[in-house]
């Protein structure tokens, strides 16, 4: 396979945004048209193949690579947010991280039931916001397909969170 450009473009952050977290800063790729279609090529071919009537993108990183790669893939795009931010009738996951819960919201016709998703996000880590997602297309009625990350961080041990689901990243660190 041709070589993936953004490989090189991921930039380490060290102690951000907490001491003892290496953050993975992909807007190196945004900003190289070349290596993010190629990124955005490679994920919708992915999302293709699970057979996916539907792309969840989940904020805010996740937009950026899940409305490309539906527009890409002519296939709707429905969107994972953070609370309080949807206007309509919504359903709501918390989930637990490291210190504290985080909760995430989808509107009620953004799935329809039977619908078969693909959910995209930036970056694979413990994975329990993916799992959040999971639930919230699961509540809908809908399925997940599988799941499309750019990068995976493997030592966390994110797909395992992600159960017998297909998890696609295209790249592990
Ligand atoms: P998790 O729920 O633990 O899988 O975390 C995934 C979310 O947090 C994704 O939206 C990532 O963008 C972000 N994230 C977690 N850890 C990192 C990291 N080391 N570098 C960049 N983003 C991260």
């Amino acid at each position: 396979m041709a070589e993936l450009l953004a490989a090189s473009l991921i930039r380490d952050v060290p102690d951000f945004p907490k001491p003892g977290i290496l953050f993975k800063d992909i807007t190196p790729v945004l900003e190289d048209p070349a290596a993010f279609q190629q990124v955005i090529d490679l994920m919708t071919e992915k999302a293709l193949a699970s057979g996916a009537d539907v792309i969840v993108g989940i904020e805010s990183r996740g937009f950026v690579f899940g409305t490309p790669i539906a527009l890409q893939a002519k296939l709707p795009f429905a969107m994972v947010r953070k609370l309080g931010k949807l206007p309509y009738e919504r359903i709501t996951e918390e989930y637990s991280l490291e210190y504290g819960t985080n909760t995430v919201e989808m509107h009620t016709d953004a799935i329809q039931p039977g619908q078969k998703a693909y959910i995209v996000d930036d970056l694979l880590a413990t994975g329990g916001t993916a799992a959040a997602a999971q639930r919230l297309v699961e509540r809908l009625g809908g399925e997940v397909a599988g799941f499309g990350f750019m990068i995976d961080l493997t030592f966390l041990d994110g797909k395992k969170a992600l159960g017998e689901k297909s998890v696609h990243a295209l790249l592990e660190f």
